[in-house]
């Protein structure tokens, strides 16, 4: 047995009405999505992009039900945006990742749903903080709202991880254990930046037993104006749907799905790993710079020593093996080294 996924599809922003209907027209032949979304109202992380087109998108949006019978679905970050996309007939509404980081936000959008029937989906903060997430859906939940799902967009990180936004697949994982009943999206989109991996992500999602996918799809994607990178036009949607291998329905997690996400975890960590790495090799050869102005030799041995017996004793206070910590350090400072010699031996 296998459960279809849910699917809402559409343009990351609203452009213009032909845009939008050409859009849902095309997403709606393929017969494959259950909702169409389009942003009218953007939250950007710098001024100066395309802060959405308005209230006038949520009329569009209204024909595109009309002409296509589709299910619409727009972001909302205030009060008002909840009651202009209710009063427009707007049949899911969500929240963004940058809402659901501020809890005075997130209570004025619950506080202009209560009594509503409508549903809502709460995509994850930016920032990889599993109580906002878990806190965004409490404030929901106490006014009334029953039809609640979660959207995995993935997070910011501080360190290169390949994503635009690092999926850090254990917490959705570890908020579905908290909130078994509650469906998780994936938003591949979101997590790639790009389209190259979105089948991938979407497929992995699945594999965790998500129950769907948001996906940002344009009729013309490399003229959209905000996230061109990512959008996928209703051709490729179609493909990328049709080649999904759907979740089993008993939503129980093979040996190989759990297997799979200490990996990525792993992945991750290593690449933080190396990326730490990298950072302190850049201070060392700064200290290289320094040490040549001054004159001063490289290799100073009392501040190796101090360095080693403060690793030493962290690491046993973290129950890593002194052989290990003594091992790896001298590896460590043996690069630092080569690498100030690189500097102090550069001709100027
Ligand atoms: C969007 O869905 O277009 C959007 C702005 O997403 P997020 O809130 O995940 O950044
Ligand atoms: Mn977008």
């Amino acid at each position: 047995m296998s459960t279809k996924p849910y699917i809402i599809a559409g343009p990351c922003s609203a452009e213009t009405e032909e845009q939008t209907i050409a859009t849902a027209k095309k997403l709606q032949r393929s017969g494959q999505i259950d909702v169409f979304r389009a942003g009218i109202w953007k939250p950007r992380t710098n001024p100066g992009g395309f802060e959405g087109i308005g209230l006038i998108g949520l009329s569009w949006l209204l024909n595109v039900k009309k002409e296509t019978g589709l299910k619409t679905g727009v972001e909302v970050a205030t009060a008002e945006h909840v009651n202009n996309a209710l009063q427009f007939d707007t049949d899911v509404l969500w929240i963004g990742a940058r809402t659901t980081v501020n809890p005075f936000s997130v209570q004025e959008i619950a506080d202009a749903l209560r009594g509503t029937k409508v549903k809502v989906l709460i995509k994850n903060p930016v920032n990889p903080d599993l109580k906002l997430w878990m806190g965004a859906y409490e404030r929901l939940q106490k006014v009334g709202i029953e039809d609640i799902g979660l959207i995995h967009r993935g997070f910011t990180s501080p360190v290169p991880t390949g994503f635009r936004n690092a999926p850090m697949w254990q917490i959705p994982i570890e908020v579905r254990r908290l909130l078994p009943d509650v469906p998780m999206l994936i938003d591949p989109s979101h997590i790639c930046g790009a389209r190259e991996r979105l089948q991938e992500v979407t497929q992995h999602a699945l594999n965790l037993g998500y129950e769907g996918a948001m996906i940002e799809t344009h009729i013309d994607p490399e003229n959209a104006w905000t996230d061109k990178d990512q959008q996928i036009t209703p051709e490729v949607l179609s493909n990328l749907i049709s080649e999904l291998v759907p979740r089993s329905s008993d939503g129980e997690l093979s040996y190989q799905q759990v297997l799979g996400t200490f990996r990525d975890q792993i992945n991750l960590m290593d690449n933080e790993l190396l990326q730490l790495l990298k950072n302190r090799m850049a201070i060392a050869m700064k200290i290289g710079e320094l040490k040549k102005q001054n004159q001063v030799t490289v290799y100073q041995t009392g501040r190796w020593n101090e360095i080693l017996q403060k690793s030493i004793s962290q690491g046993q206070q973290l129950g890593l093996g002194e052989e290990f910590i003594r091992g790896m350090m001298e590896l460590i400072h043996l690069e630092s080294i080569r690498k100030q010699e690189e500097v102090i031996d550069k001709v100027q």
